[in-house]
């Protein structure tokens, strides 16, 4: 086959997925993008795998052809046919099981292959060269970097993996002089890399090889494990940008086009992502993405007593959402947990009918990945003009009768304002406390993913209608 085609279809998909990206912006486009890029990733499958059967060469013209990839032999071609159906029906089986609030966790995964793959592409890269016996300074470079971003991808996202589905605790571990453990294992890689590009041959670069994939497995781990439960959307994020630049880092190695477009987006629009949530929860980027540097790590204000809470039942609330003019409604987590957006949708028709003025605010942080609780509202065709974020909300809760905080928890604490001793001081938060009255929806009094108590249940315009987020808005429903 042709190097011209197998390039021109690189282009095609490299363009797929740039307006892909652009289509994922916005809610109305979202949909569109995502077959974009699912089109761009069949056209770059399809031309790679063409290439590898077939094997590649380019026209020198005058009927020469030099080839630049033999074909490959029968056994790879069918070990390769054989793991892309492993991979194909293992991914939809997954893809149709998969909970909305599993999708996190999912995600988390999918980016440590990403780095898994990248770790194995630049060791398997090295055993050819050693085979070959052709060290070049340059590619050297190239692979041991990539061995690196995709070992610290891999561990920190099997981490990011067990915090986000409650399988080890979400709080940050804070290991004396974190901070000089992460700067020395980066001036360490340094020193590693250049012995590795000048010394890459025999018993000294396989060392070098292992001492860093191992230097990068434990920062992984330390690097998201320092991080705490607030902070997780940008750790998401910053994975995937990590992930990125470890398949832009193969791309270099296996000297291929495409994977070095195709990670460089995913690099460049991860790293943006990041940047855009540390803004939204007043975090500073830096510290974030070096594993939270710069904190002490101290959780403190966490036991307090702020006194007595109040309830209320489904009748009384039914009964004070009829008398009020305007409701305001913050979902979070638990509304996912609960299945609950049909139920918040119909309540949300059955008070707008009523002449109640019904609108959402959504925190950028709510729920368990970005744009989750704008998802879940889409599905149950809750109108997006009376969805609005956080900032354009905010101003409006203190002239707002009721708010219905549901399964919020940690998007809504007033600590984060007012308490500055707090995990979560100086994220902003949807200030809810300041309405008239705030009925909270949830089934106990834990805490959030943050871990932090929150002084909002225990305020005197408060009062928590406990139990399953979704038989509650029913049971308000029911009560109209
Ligand atoms: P929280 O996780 O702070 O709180 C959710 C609340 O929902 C819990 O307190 C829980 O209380 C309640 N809940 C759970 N199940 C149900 C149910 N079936 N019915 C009623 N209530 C229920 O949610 P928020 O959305 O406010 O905050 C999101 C948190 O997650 C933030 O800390 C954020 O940083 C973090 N995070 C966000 C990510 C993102 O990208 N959006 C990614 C990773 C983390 P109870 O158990 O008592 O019912």
């Amino acid at each position: 086959m042709s190097v011209s085609l197998v390039n021109g279809s690189y282009i095609i998909a490299g363009l797929l997925f740039i307006l892909a990206l652009a289509g994922l912006s916005k809610h109305e486009t979202s949909r569109r993008g995502n077959i974009l890029g699912a089109i761009g990733m069949g056209v770059a499958l399809v031309f790679v795998i063409l290439g590898v059967i077939f094997g590649t060469q380019e026209n020198l013209g005058g009927g020469v052809a030099l080839v630049t990839q033999q074909a490959a032999p029968a056994w790879a071609i069918a070990v390769i046919i054989a793991a892309l159906a492993i991979g194909a029906i293992l991914g939809v089986l997954k893809a149709r099981s998969v909970e909305m609030t599993g999708m996190p966790e999912l995600i988390a995964l999918f980016h440590s292959f990403v780095g898994l793959a990248a770790v194995l592409v630049g060791w398997v890269t090295y055993f050819e060269m050693a085979a070959a016996g052709s060290f070049d300074g340059l590619h050297c470079g190239e692979l041991f970097v990539g061995v690196f971003i995709g070992a610290v991808t891999f561990t920190g996202s099997i981490i990011a993996y067990l915090k986000l589905s409650a399988k080890i605790s979400s709080k940050p571990l804070m290991l004396p002089a974190h901070n000089v453990l992460n700067l020395g294992a980066i001036v360490v890689f340094l020193l590693l890399t250049v012995l590795f590009v000048l010394y890459p041959e025999g018993g000294l670069g396989l060392l070098l090889l292992v001492a860093v994939t191992v230097l990068a497995l434990l920062l992984g781990l330390h690097l998201v494990a320092s991080i705490g439960g607030g902070d997780m959307p940008v750790v998401i994020s910053m994975l995937n940008s990590y992930s990125g630049w470890a398949a832009a880092a193969s791309g270099f190695t296996l000297d291929n086009n495409l994977l070095i477009i195709t990670g460089a987006l995913v690099g460049s629009s991860g790293a943006y992502l990041s940047f855009i949530m540390c803004k939204a929860m007043n975090r500073d980027f830096i510290s974030v993405i070096a594993g939270g540097f710069g904190s002490d790590g101290a959780v403190k204000g966490e036991e307090k007593d702020y006194g007595e809470h109040r309830e209320i039942s489904a009748a009384e609330a039914a009964d004070a959402l009829i008398h009020a003019g305007s409701v305001v409604i913050t979902p979070g987590y638990g509304m996912a947990v609960a299945q609950a957006q049909n139920a918040v949708a119909d309540l949300t028709a059955k008070l707008r009918a009523k002449g109640v003025n019904v609108r959402f605010g959504i925190h950028p942080v709510a729920g368990r990945l970005p744009g989750h609780m704008n998802v879940l509202l889409a599905e149950a065709k809750v109108p997006y003009d009376i969805v609005l974020e956080m900032d354009e909300i905010n101003d409006d809760l203190a002239d707002t009768d009721i708010v219905l905080v549901i399964g919020a928890n940690d998007t809504v604490n007033p600590a984060a304002a007012e308490d500055p001793g707090s995990p979560i001081a100086g994220m902003p938060v949807l200030e809810v406390w300041k309405a008239d009255q705030v009925i909270v929806f949830k089934r106990s009094m834990a805490t959030g993913y943050a871990g932090v108590q929150n002084p909002l249940f225990f305020k005197e315009n408060a009062a928590m209608l406990f139990g399953d987020a979704k038989e509650r808005v029913e049971d308000i429903i029911k009560a109209f």
